[in-house]
């Protein structure tokens, strides 16, 4: 009984489509970890590394659009804010990481339609414990640039399903520091393998909408914009980069405590993140997002972000 029931588990997760596949153009990048650059076989950290011992570890993504790094100071703040929080010590300075994400890009020839998985370890242990102090040999940066189109099918969209995990309070594990120990996420997106569908949607305490597990939520009713408190959810760069935009072409914009149903009945429901910018949620658990008042509000800020692309991204240096 017990085995069928894993077998009919397991053939779900398996034949559900996955949004992202090897590339063979991955195959032979350079990586960089802690002090320079290996190939990605040799591209390995310690087993007293604090990722290991405890997911112990802060990250930034990136993408980088057409020879500049979008948004680079933005996410480097948000990765040493994350670092203080959690009391890393020994950080790398702002120009370390700078040239280490720049010489990664170089040597790998890398200058449009990747992603860069920028992650700081506290670092190797001199024995394994929980214990910071046991951190004796400085953090440990790594570059991981890859090639990678967007995840999101941003013209058909997503289709979402409610987990029954909530994401983060601050009580808990503040949401609003980017780190490594991603479980609580990856728990909702295997309940969405599971269903069938592309991504889990996260409530808070309360049993409002947080996000999705790896993007920000807006909805729009009636041509207002709706974005939930960035409360139990991350602070994303592409949601304040949104947020500003609707700010800056006078459309209405509104922070709050929002419901399931709200979002059930949105006229357009999208999801925004470095990783597939926006996206259209189409269904969400079972609801087909019906649009009545025929808005366009998503074309429209879809245009717009992508022409302030430029304007936001750091040129390259080669
Ligand atoms: N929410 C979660 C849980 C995330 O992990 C991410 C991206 N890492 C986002 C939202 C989107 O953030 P950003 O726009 O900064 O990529």
């Amino acid at each position: 009984m017990l085995q069928e029931f894993f077998n009919d588990l397991i053939a779900k997760v398996k034949y559900n489509k996955m949004l992202q596949q090897f590339n063979p153009k991955n195959k032979d990048i350079q990586v960089f970890v802690k002090e320079g650059l290996c190939h990605r076989k040799d591209a390995k950290v310690s087993v007293f590394d604090s990722s290991v011992q405890g997911g112990d570890a802060v990250w930034e993504g990136l993408r980088v659009y057409k020879g500049g790094i979008f948004c680079l100071d933005k996410h480097l703040e948000r990765l040493y804010a994350s670092a203080k929080s959690l009391a890393f010590t020994d950080i790398p300075d702002l120009s370390f990481i700078k040239n280490a994400v720049f010489d990664t890009l170089k040597a790998n020839a890398m200058k449009d339609d990747v992603h860069i998985r920028l992650t700081l370890t506290r670092g190797e242990k001199i024995t394994s414990g929980m214990d910071p102090r046991l951190n004796q040999n400085g953090s440990c940066l790594i570059v991981l640039a890859e090639w990678k189109p967007l995840v999101y099918d941003n013209d058909n969209g997503i289709k979402v399903i409610t987990a029954h995990i909530q994401r983060n309070t601050p009580k808990h594990l503040d949401s609003k520091i980017h780190h490594a120990n991603l479980l609580n996420n990856i728990l909702a997106k295997i309940q969405a393998n599971v269903a069938g569908k592309d991504a889990a949607l996260m409530l808070d305490a309360y049993g409002f909408v947080a996000e999705l597990n790896g993007t920000n939520l807006f909805m729009v009713k009636n041509n207002i914009l709706y974005t939930p408190h960035a409360d139990a959810c991350l602070h994303g760069i592409t949601r304040g980069l949104i947020i500003q935009i609707a700010k800056d072409n006078g459309i209405e914009l509104v922070e709050k405590n929002l419901s399931l149903t709200e979002f059930y009945t949105a006229d357009e429901v999208f999801c925004t993140g470095t990783m597939g910018e926006l996206t259209p949620v189409i269904e969400i658990d079972g609801r087909i997002i019906e649009n009545r008042n025929k808005s366009e509000l998503l074309p429209f800020l879809q245009e717009l972000f992508t022409a302030v692309i430029p304007e936001y991204s750091e040129p390259l240096p080669f």
